[in-house]
């Protein structure tokens, strides 16, 4: 070969890996208290049949989402109910989920025991013939801290759980049907895997080309039991695919990506809080060690630099004791500036006797809302839905808050 074009080409190769390289990097992003987000060891549940044969009772935590570790009996109508963290230290947020059944129907009361220091968060939901149901108050019992519950045992099993069980495969489920037919819109795609190998998706969203369209990145589930805030983010994706005019013209003027799962092993596992790694992904938005976080940042820049775009809005979705946003103090310096105060105020005209509850600071601990300011002057929310706010109520906030953000961020757009 010429010499020349040999030389030609070695430029192009360089320049290509640098693009290339520039386009996948994750940059670091600092923050002013990091956290040590490095693996760290967790104790996997022993799946199994849990019997008291003795009174003919039973429980078994061998399906995805549960968590039980040990079913002890205290007496002929109690049981200790054994629930342990994937490891710690580790938030308040005791998640429990198993089946039980008897040999004969029978009441029975289940004790739940935690480690030292942990107390009973969640109301207890009851899964009976493929319906979920909140446990009836008069079935509840609370003596200083401790939580029992009684329950009418048949041989049927039912579901006891801290929050309704969404599993990935439900997960999957879920948004297989909600994208079929939409394949013109919505690009499912695998950006990589868990520790465990679970598949992380992502859905790349846009009408017509997506070149230099502004991205917003919507997310959830990065700790496990939020399951009230995964349906505010169900609502608010939904309402996004719904072809409705609104939306239409939307999405041909931003492009979304959207991750449904961040983080499945936590999910499927049935942890309190983290990942298989031992540790809290909202804590890892800085140096990205655990895989979840690296190839969600990996995706979100790819996206950025391939179709020389800009992130402006990310919002994660998650569960705490009330409904509240999280917000960052800075505003003026970032792509959009008044959308916070646009978006609260119009969630308040169309939502009946809905008071915005915000609270503002920004991020000092690398968490998604602090890196979607300091890493790319995006606005960055973490939209906190209650543990006990109920579905219907849910549904509308995801609904209507994604048809105001649509409808602000449309105007700002001709
Ligand atoms: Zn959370």
């Amino acid at each position: 070969m010429n010499k020349r074009i040999k030389l030609l080409l070695r430029i192009v190769v360089i320049i290509n890996l640098v693009f290339l390289t520039g386009c996948t990097s994750a940059k670091p992003i600092p923050f002013k208290s990091p956290v040590n987000t490095t693996t760290k060891p967790i104790t996997i549940q022993v799946k199994k049949v849990f019997s008291l044969n003795d009174v003919g009772v039973f429980a078994s935590n061998q399906f995805d989402g549960a968590r039980l570790n040990g079913f002890e009996k205290i007496n002929d109508s109690t049981v200790a109910v054994i629930i342990n963290p994937e490891n710690a230290p580790i938030n308040n947020s005791p998640y429990y989920a198993f089946s039980t059944w008897s040999n004969t129907p029978k009441p029975f009361y289940f004790t739940f025991i935690y480690p030292k220091g942990f107390k009973h968060r969640y109301v207890s939901k009851i899964k009976k013939d493929g319906d979920w149901s909140k446990i009836d108050s008069l079935n509840v019992f609370k003596k200083d801290s401790i939580v029992t519950i009684k329950l009418e045992l048949t041989e049927k099993p039912q579901t006891i759980s801290g929050q309704e069980i969404e599993s990935s495969t439900d997960v999957k489920n879920w948004y297989t049907k909600l994208i079929e037919g939409k394949e013109e819109v919505v690009k499912l795609k695998s950006i990589g895997k868990t520790i465990q190998g679970r598949k992380l998706p992502m859905f790349d969203i846009c009408k017509g080309d997506v070149k230099g369209k502004n991205i917003i990145v919507l997310l959830t589930r990065q700790h496990p039991p939020e399951v009230t805030g995964y349906y505010a983010f169900q609502s608010f994706l939904e309402t996004i695919l719904s072809d409705s005019a609104l939306a239409n013209e939307f999405l041909s003027k931003f492009h979304i990506l959207a991750f449904p799962i961040m983080n499945p092993d936590g999910v499927d596992l049935g942890n309190w809080r983290h990942n298989a790694g031992g540790v809290d992904l909202n804590r890892d938005w800085s140096i990205y060690n655990q895989p979840e976080i690296k190839h969600t940042v990996k995706a979100i820049n790819k996206s950025i630099c391939k179709n020389k775009a800009k992130l402006v809005l990310g919002i994660d979705f998650h569960s705490t004791w009330y409904d509240v946003f999280y917000t960052n103090k800075d505003r003026e310096n970032t792509a959009l500036p008044l959308f916070i105060d646009d978006w609260f105020i119009s969630l308040e005209k169309n939502i009946t006797n809905y008071k915005v509850n915000e609270q503002s600071a920004n991020s000092d601990q690398p968490t998604s809302k602090g890196w979607f300011l300091n890493g790319h002057n995006a606005v960055g929310i973490t939209y906190e839905i209650g543990d006990k706010t109920n579905y219907e109520n849910i549904h509308l906030f995801g609904k209507v808050s994604a048809e105001q953000m649509m409808k602000i961020l449309t105007k700002t757009i001709n």
